[in-house]
């Protein structure tokens, strides 16, 4: 499953949250300060870019929302995780999840047969 050609969407809106290989989201800081975050959409490559630059600190929970319609992308099952719908054709839509822990590297997709991680060793 090659997930760079995926579209990834937001659970509210379905807005489309990539564009050139990355996944855009607002982010808010426990300090209160707001950006946006560009995700590499290659699993295993936690390569980010954040405007205006900032250094999460370890352990730091960051809360995400969709650019479109402003509402956390949060899982209400997994708290400390964001999820995402992976649309990898017309009628598959996968939920993908990761982790909103600054440094803690984890992303899981979670498909019909189960959750397949893809986190960092
Ligand atoms: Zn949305």
């Amino acid at each position: 499953m090659d997930i760079r050609n995926c579209d990834f969407h937001c659970p509210h809106c379905t807005g489309k949250l990539n564009a050139d290989g990355y996944i855009e989201l607002s982010t808010r800081r426990q300090s209160g300060e707001e950006g946006i975050i560009r995700l590499a959409t290659t699993f295993g490559n936690y390569e980010y870019l954040h405007e205006p630059r900032v250094d999460f600190n370890p352990g730091e929970i960051v809360a995400f929302n969709c650019p479109s319609c402003r509402q956390h992308v949060h899982s209400e099952k997994y708290r400390d995780y964001a999820i995402l719908k992976m649309h990898v054709t017309d009628k598959i839509i996968f939920d993908v999840l990761f982790s909103r822990e600054a440094g803690k590297r984890r992303t899981y997709i979670v498909t019909e047969d189960g959750i397949e991680s893809y986190s960092e060793m």
